[in-house]
This record gives C-alpha cells, sequence and structure tokens, in this order.
C-alpha cells in the first residue's frame, strides 16, 4: 500500500518536473515561464507602441502593459518587448510566443474563438486620414468612389472596407507605417485604420495629414492572453481597474495621446464575461 502510493506520488512528481524543465530552459521564448515575461505589442504606432531610435518603448499600450505586467511581479527590466503586427496576434499567443498582447487590439467574436481578452481598456472607432491638401475624401461615403485606401491584414479596418465597400481599392499592408509612407508619396488617397492610431501618426509630422469623417465603428482594446486562461484574464482585469482608478491611466493618456489632440475619454468598463 505504502510503496504503491509512493510510486504514483513519483510519477506524479516526475509528470509535473518534465515540463517545468522543458519550460524553463525555453528561455526568453516560452512567454514568460522564468523571470521575464514576453509581451506583445506594436513597433511603428507612435503614441500608442513605439519602440524608439534608443531601443526603449513608448505609447499609451506599452504604459497599459508595464502597468500591468507590473502588477503580476514583473518590474520594467524584465519585460522582453516583442512585436505584434496585426496580422499575427492570435497565432503569437496561441503559439504561446507571448504571453499577453497590448497592441490595438480591438475585442471581436471571431477573434474570441482563438484568444482570450482582458478589458477592454479603451474605446476608439474606425477613422480616415488624408493628406491635408485632400479635399474630395469627407467620409466614409467618398471613398465608394474608386479611391486607393491603404490599411492592414488582418485588422477589422480591413475587414470592415472589404464587408461594406466594393467600391474601394484596398492595399493592404502588415503595418500602417507602410500605409502611411503609401499616402506620403501618393500611392494611396487614405489610410484607414482607428482614430487614435491616425491621430499619432498626424500629430507626427505636423501639417501633413488630417482626420476626416468622424469615426464609423466602436473597437474596444483588449489585451489579448490564452484561451481558456481564466487566471491570468481575471489579475489584468484587476490590474487595469486599479490602473483606472489610481490616476495612471489617465496619465498614460495624457502623456502619450494628450500630443495627438484627443481629450481622455472615461475609461471603459471592464467586461467580466
Ligand atoms: N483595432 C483594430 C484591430 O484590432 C485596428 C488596429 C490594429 O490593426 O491594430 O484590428
Amino acid at each position: 500500500m505504502l510503496s504503491f502510493s509512493r510510486r504514483v506520488v513519483g510519477a506524479v512528481a516526475l509528470a509535473v518536473a518534465l515540463p517545468l524543465a522543458a519550460t524553463a530552459c525555453g528561455g526568453g521564448g516560452d512567454g514568460g515561464g522564468g523571470d521575464t515575461i514576453v509581451i506583445g505589442t506594436k513597433f511603428d504606432q507612435p503614441g500608442l507602441g513605439l519602440k524608439n531610435p534608443d531601443g526603449t518603448m513608448s505609447g499609451f499600450d506599452v504604459d497599459v502593459a508595464k502597468y500591468v505586467a507590473q502588477q503580476l511581479g514583473y518590474g520594467e527590466d524584465k519585460i522582453e518587448w516583442k512585436e505584434a503586427p496585426s496580422g499575427q496576434r492570435e497565432t503569437l499567443i496561441q503559439n504561446d510566443q507571448v504571453k499577453f498582447i497590448a497592441a490595438t487590439y480591438s475585442i471581436t467574436d471571431a477573434r474570441k474563438e482563438k484568444v482570450a481578452f482582458a478589458g477592454p481598456y479603451l474605446v476608439t472607432g474606425q477613422s480616415l486620414l488624408v493628406r491635408e491638401n485632400n479635399t474630395d475624401i469627407t467620409g466614409e461615403a467618398s471613398l465608394q468612389n474608386n479611391k486607393k485606401l491603404c490599411s492592414v491584414t488582418g485588422s477589422t479596418p480591413a475587414q470592415r472596407i472589404k464587408d461594406k465597400f466594393s467600391g474601394v481599392q484596398l492595399q493592404q499592408y502588415d503595418t500602417y507605417s507602410a500605409c502611411i509612407e503609401a499616402l506620403k508619396n501618393g500611392a494611396v488617397d487614405a489610410v484607414t485604420t482607428d482614430e487614435v492610431i491616425l491621430a499619432g501618426y498626424a500629430a507626427q509630422t505636423p501639417g501633413a495629414f488630417k482626420l476626416v469623417g468622424g469615426t464609423f465603428s466602436e473597437e474596444n482594446y483588449g489585451i489579448g492572453l490564452k484561451k481558456d486562461d481564466t487566471e491570468l484574464q481575471t489579475k489584468i482585469n484587476d490590474a487595469i481597474v486599479k490602473m483606472e482608478k489610481d490616476g495612471a491611466w489617465k496619465a498614460a493618456w495624457d502623456k502619450n495621446l494628450g500630443p495627438a489632440g484627443i481629450q481622455a475619454p472615461a475609461p471603459p468598463q471592464i467586461d467580466q464575461t
């Protein structure tokens, strides 16, 4: 009896020890199994997620991610940042290449089939950015006249254009900064994505671009994480609530998005479902 239970305990201990050892050897690429945490964000979106020339990270998403990491027990020096382009976010999470993603990531039912979300921590909406001297694009309706529009592969704005505006010539790139280059050099007539993202680019090059047409969707930014990891989801939700309550949320907004000229909205209610 005794030896039987000992064998069972031994087998269980071995079964537990092996995956732990495998995780520890995985280094930084395991989504944060060791003493570091790997966080996905954008590297090219000023005001939200930006990798600066000196290697430091800045932006509202970055500050939210840092706050959350701190609450999970990881100081800034324990964070490893991984670029998370729109079209790769679900895969990065599903393959354990990141622990979580804060990257202008809209909560949608389609994405919830593959990943889970904490939040929302910010609400914005799809809009349009054109060159400052443009007069013929004033809103979504003017896009139908065969306009060349740029957005990003795997993003909700690109999907909305494909679904609703058949008269648009949609050009899809991997990043919004590539779309901004195309807008600058005249290859496209407009860039479409969330207003906060477009405002960040407009602020980066004063006098070059303008936002038009208001917003025509509701985008709820969430923090993406592994599906069914309800423990992490709850911890991240708690961190977001704390950040909103202690003033850090508003301070992060003012610091990162204030220069882009958008007033801080009220932080959204957390969706606990
Ligand atoms: N929020 C939208 C999305 O998640 C657009 C911004 C982005 O591509 O990151 O698709």
